[in-house]
């Protein structure tokens, strides 16, 4: 296990060196796969030995090599946070094959909607709808029985943050809906502490904001509500049916 733990990170820091590909590139409608990656700044093409994960950025400190721009921290914290969230992944989920895969591929969507989210307040369709045709795709082919209740989950979850997006634009965006949904679709029953945990972190911030700098200015900050969203996502993929088990023991 320790060694399937190490391939996991190593694994990780691949991934999320393209995660990062995606999080430039999707926005833009550029396609993701066709052509090296160019500084945004002079336009250099960036060098393959400038181009390993978390390493590089480190040995350059942060800085283009041919303009000394900086280069945002994004790409080492996105290639090192999927590093540490699929050695997670692997470890909690070690015995269970369904948990594992669903939980990995939902780590590997969650990490660049949250990062566009952060950067542009945007969760782009480009990103939610291939999550989703890949959940249901993966639970069909591991787990048959399970997805009836993947799928309640999903619509669920979809409605739960929808219906307040319709009736109120101003505050959530459909792009949190559809996120939502996409959650529940890997996660079943679990969605459902995901999105608390999401709506609490949320909310805990956004009064820290309001507290900086005053009511009304926090009222015109735009706080992207992405992050936290999938933030309770990886807590609930995580132990997400502890909750569960816990709350209905407790209660
Ligand atoms: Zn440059």
């Amino acid at each position: 296990m320790a060694l399937a733990i190490v391939a996991a990170a190593v694994g990780g820091l691949l991934i999320g060196s393209f995660l990062n590909v995606l999080v430039s590139r999707v926005p833009k409608r550029e396609s993701p796969f066709g052509g090296r990656s160019h500084c945004p700044e002079c336009g250099a093409t960036i060098r393959a030995r400038d181009n390993i994960p978390l390493l590089s950025w480190l040995l350059l400190r942060g800085k283009c090599r041919d303009c000394g721009a900086p280069i945002s921290k994004r790409y080492p914290l996105v290639e090192a946070g999927t590093a540490v969230l699929y050695a997670v992944t692997v470890a909690v989920h070690y015995d269970d094959t369904t948990l594992l895969v669903l939980g990995l591929a939902l780590v590997t969507f969650l990490i660049p909607i949250a990062a566009i989210d952060l950067e542009l307040q945007l969760i782009p369709n480009r990103l939610t709808l291939p999550a989703a045709i890949v959940a249901v795709v993966l639970g069909l082919a591991l787990d048959l029985d399970g997805e009836v209740e993947r799928l309640i989950a999903g619509a669920g979850a979809a409605l739960f943050l929808g219906l307040p997006a319709l009736i109120n634009p101003k505050g959530m965006g459909m792009g949190d809906a559809k996120l939502a949904g996409v959650m529940g679709l890997y996660l079943g029953a679990p969605v459902a502490p995901a999105l608390l945990i999401g709506l609490a972190t949320g909310v805990l911030v956004g009064v820290g904001v309001v507290m900086n700098v005053g009511m009304s200015a926090g009222r015109r900050t735009r706080i992207p509500f992405g992050p936290f969203l999938a933030f309770g996502g990886v807590v609930a993929m995580l132990v997400g049916q502890d909750i569960i088990d816990w709350y209905l023991d407790t209660f």
